[in-house]
């Protein structure tokens, strides 16, 4: 497809949109996005007159981040599977993100786009709003895909003390654990353990981070651990996941009577954060929970 063509295409998203400033979304699939809530209502409250869109990319992603730019777009998200890959087509990457190896959010600037990674800042701030923290905690994470990275930054960046990164594939665990060793003058404070080796994590207090896909499905079962002696070890308990609202995760910390959280405050300050960077602005904390407001009723009625 030419350059022209994706103009066109991007141009063809936003026809019929009355505004002074574009922003939007690349990812695939991209349908049920929640964004344009998040956005679309600071914009109302504000009055920025901001429209926020939605493009499935299919390929040439190269190039629709250069045609949202020379369409004057000034914000966007970048979500699955574009998280890594838009990296190369950036014209700075803020530091964390680089570290992280991930970037979901692009903001304009005088010669392309800069990458942030606002789900681990989104993340954090959750976590800290739930009276929780990570510094000098001990953290058992599950999972080492995508969302894992930006956690375990977290972990490495908030001074956590130890993290164990289990997961069913342990080369990616290992990987993970390595190179958040590298970046650290404590060297061994990333552990990967595979799944099956569960029992090699040391009795302790910890704070479990679920970051698998496992849970996304009504009938998914526990992920990784299925002995739930295991996670009775957790002083408090955070699932990526937000919908379902309560997956047999969520549900067993909270038999146990462990304070845990789903994942829709880090969807809802990741684009609060983001949204921030776009408009140089600060958010307030009535508009911060509107939009949680709208979010928590769109997806749970
Ligand atoms: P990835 O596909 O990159 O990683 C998936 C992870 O889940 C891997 O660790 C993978 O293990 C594991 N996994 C998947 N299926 C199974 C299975 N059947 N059994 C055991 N392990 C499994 O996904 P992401 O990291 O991007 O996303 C992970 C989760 O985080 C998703 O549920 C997503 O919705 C959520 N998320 C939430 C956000 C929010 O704002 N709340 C933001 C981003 C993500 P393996 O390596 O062995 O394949």
């Amino acid at each position: 497809m030419s350059k022209i063509d994706l103009k066109d295409k991007i141009i063809a998203g936003y026809r019929n949109v009355e505004s002074d400033k574009l922003l939007g979304i690349f990812g695939n699939p991209i349908k049920h996005t929640l964004s344009p809530v998040i956005h679309d209502t600071i914009s109302d409250y504000y009055s920025f007159n901001e429209r926020y869109i939605p493009f499935e990319i299919e390929d040439n992603l190269g190039d629709y981040v250069k045609a949202a730019y020379d369409l004057g777009i000034i914000g966007l998200n970048i979500t699955v599977p574009y998280k890594e890959k838009v990296i190369p087509y950036l014209s700075d990457i803020d530091e964390d993100a680089k570290k992280i190896g991930a970037v979901n959010t692009l903001v304009r600037s005088q010669n392309g786009y800069k990458g942030y990674n606002t789900d681990m800042e989104g993340l954090y701030r959750s976590i800290i709003e739930a009276n929780e923290d990570i510094k000098d905690k001990e953290i058992i994470m599950l999972g080492a895909g995508g969302a894992a990275r930006a956690v375990a930054y977290m972990c490495f960046k908030y001074k956590a003390s130890k993290a164990y990164i289990i997961n069913r594939s342990v080369d990616k665990a290992q990987r993970l654990a390595e190179d958040m060793n590298a970046m650290d003058d404590k060297s061994s404070r990333f552990i990967s353990i595979s799944s099956d080796k569960y029992e090699t994590v040391p009795e302790g207090r910890y704070i479990f981070i679920q970051c698998t896909s496992v849970g996304l499905k009504e009938d998914d079962g526990l992920p990784l651990v299925t002995d739930k002696e295991f996670y009775k070890q957790a002083c408090f308990a955070v699932d990526l996941i937000y919908n379902p609202a309560k997956t047999a995760f969520i549900k067993l910390m909270e038999d146990n009577n462990i304070p845990a959280i789903n994942g829709l405050k880090m969807l809802l300050y990741q684009g609060i954060i983001a949204n921030e960077l776009w408009n140089n602005t600060k958010i307030n904390n009535e508009l911060t929970a509107q939009i949680y407001d709208k979010l928590y009723k769109k997806i749970y009625g």
